[in-house]
């Protein structure tokens, strides 16, 4: 029977797996927030990666989504000032319209094809780095200073990729 995680199911999750993100110790967040530094170091690695895919994706979709939106904004004016253009046969502001218009269409269809097919491989949220990561800065828990170089060196290697 899959036992309950208990920070999953803690009301101050969210806040949890920031503070993990953030790179607090497991033994300051077990103290804060009254859980067992076990559960902490379980949910780490079996729970917040899958969180942080999540996330990451949400984020993206809603990107290209505002994106999608505005370009779509876009040629719904393009083809109003083609449908005027051609109301009143000017057909020098008609062709630019159309220009503009499969400009729109090229854009959005690389838009779509975006959301289509993103592949989502991001080292930094693998299951197997998280632990890894988890390890390494449990290590140092009793070595404070240490413990704060690594996690500032590990930020600088996450934000080379
Ligand atoms: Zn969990």
């Amino acid at each position: 029977m899959p036992r309950t995680c208990t920070i999953c199911t803690h009301p101050s999750r969210e806040a949890l797996d920031r503070a993990l993100v953030g790179g607090a110790s497991n033994r300051s967040l077990a103290s804060l927030y009254d859980v067992s530094e076990a559960a902490i170091r379980r949910h780490a690695s079996n729970h917040l990666p899958e969180t942080l895919a999540k996330a990451k994706d949400a984020e993206e979709v809603a990107e290209a989504d505002d994106l999608l939106a505005d370009v779509r904004d876009l040629q719904a004016r393009t083809l109003a000032i083609l449908e005027a253009a051609e109301g009143i046969r000017q057909h020098r502001t008609a062709l630019s319209a159309i220009r503009e218009a499969r400009k729109n269409l090229e854009l959005l269809a690389k838009l779509i094809g975006r959301l289509d097919d993103r592949p989502v491989v991001n080292v930094l949220v693998s299951p197997q780095w998280l632990e890894l990561r988890a390890v390494i800065v449990g290590a140092l828990d009793n070595h404070p200073d240490a413990q704060g170089a690594v996690l500032k060196a590990l930020e600088g290697a996450g934000n080379a990729t």
